[in-house]
């Protein structure tokens, strides 16, 4: 953790930042340790403060290493005054992203003779790259997934809802030791398999129905993500083609993810095999995302995105097509981006899978 605050501080010298104020909790926790729900922390070149309420003393005193913690009596932002350097010309970086309007205008009142700039991804970028304990807690949370995966398949038949089944995988992932869902798992059966993001719903599994099943877990921490298809009975054959070319797109893209690779090429590739069998148009996210303490971050891996791949990012893969009125097909795996290529931590058979026949 002690390099993590190192590089940190290489990035804000490199931004003409004298210190980061981080606000988020995850940059937090993956700075310090600290996993709470209430605290920030000042980092410039000589010093590392954590800040948090009396309710933590004890969990920080255990969690927090490498900064000098402080309890503070009433407000967390009331204490930073203590701690800055008055001296004119002093630049804090404030998280754009994850500080809050009220807290922003508090600070700026505080601190009147600091200047405060909206700073982006400095911490996160550094996380995007993981050591060997997080790619280690990323690979458990993803051998939770696969198992989860294999134990309610027989489960899904006609007659159960969305939702019981999404109470079955929350309810199994915990059981083998998934601190909590990274997210709501998502069951989208049917007609609802056309939604990307169907939540659970009281809608019954049918014959004949596309079920998405995307969920996670997590370890320590940090999440996996995990998407698999299947159809209930038979797959028409318009069901095959879809499940075909989504295998297709995510086989091309783990061939292609690599170090150097920038995010937008590497989805590209997924999206021309899409697009060489006539699907093109109904694939309208991004292919993938890093995953970490967060179950979306860097390096983002979608149309646009200018992020270069790197060794050590672990990045989950999920392409999909989605036809209304008829439903949806999406697979993810998650994978270690090494120099010899992608290292799958879900490795479970993309073949469409057909279930609940007697
Ligand atoms: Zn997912
Ligand atoms: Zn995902």
């Amino acid at each position: 953790m002690k390099q993590r605050v190192e590089q940190l501080r290489e990035r804000l010298q490199h931004h003409n930042l004298n210190a980061l104020l981080v606000s988020s909790l995850t940059n937090i926790r993956y700075l310090f340790g600290f996993s709470g729900s209430n605290a920030i922390a000042l980092v410039a070149s000589d010093l590392s403060s954590f800040i948090t309420d009396r309710r933590y003393t004890l969990q920080a005193s255990q969690q927090v290493h490498g900064a000098e913690i402080i309890i503070a009596k009433k407000d967390l932002y009331a204490e930073l005054k203590k701690i800055v350097s008055p001296e004119a010309g002093y630049k804090i970086g404030v998280e754009a992203m994850h500080l809050s309007l009220k807290d922003f205008t508090q600070l700026k009142k505080t601190l009147d003779s600091v200047k405060l700039v909206a700073s982006e991804r400095l911490v996160e970028q550094i996380a995007a790259v993981k050591d060997a304990q997080e790619i280690e807690n990323i690979r458990q949370a993803a051998a939770i997934c696969t198992a989860v995966f294999n134990e309610i398949l027989p489960l899904i038949k006609t007659g159960i809802s969305e939702l019981d089944i999404s109470a079955e995988i929350s309810y199994r992932a915990a059981r083998r030791g998934s601190e909590r869902d990274p997210f709501e798992p998502i069951v989208a059966s049917g007609v609802r398999s056309a939604l990307p993001h169907g939540m659970a719903s009281r809608k019954k599994i049918a014959a004949g129905d596309l079920v998405i099943l995307d969920f996670g877990a997590t370890m320590n921490g940090y999440a996996a993500d995990f998407t698999r298809t299947v159809i209930v009975g038979e797959a028409s054959p318009e069901q095959q083609k879809m499940a075909d070319a989504v295998a297709a797109a995510l086989g091309a893209a783990e061939h292609a993810a690599k170090p150097g690779v920038v995010g937008k090429e590497l989805d590209g590739v997924a999206r021309s095999v899409l697009a060489e069998k006539g699907l093109g148009e109904y694939f309208q996210h991004s292919l993938g995302h890093g995953l970490g303490l967060n179950v979306h971050e860097l390096p983002r891996i979608g149309e646009r995105s200018q992020d270069v791949l790197a060794a050590r990012n672990v990045v989950a893969l999920e392409p999909g097509v989605y036809l209304p009125e008829v439903g949806g097909v999406r697979i993810e795996d998650d994978f270690v981006v090494g120099s010899d290529g992608a290292e799958n931590l879900t490795p479970v058979s993309r073949e469409v899978v057909c279930v609940g026949q007697a």
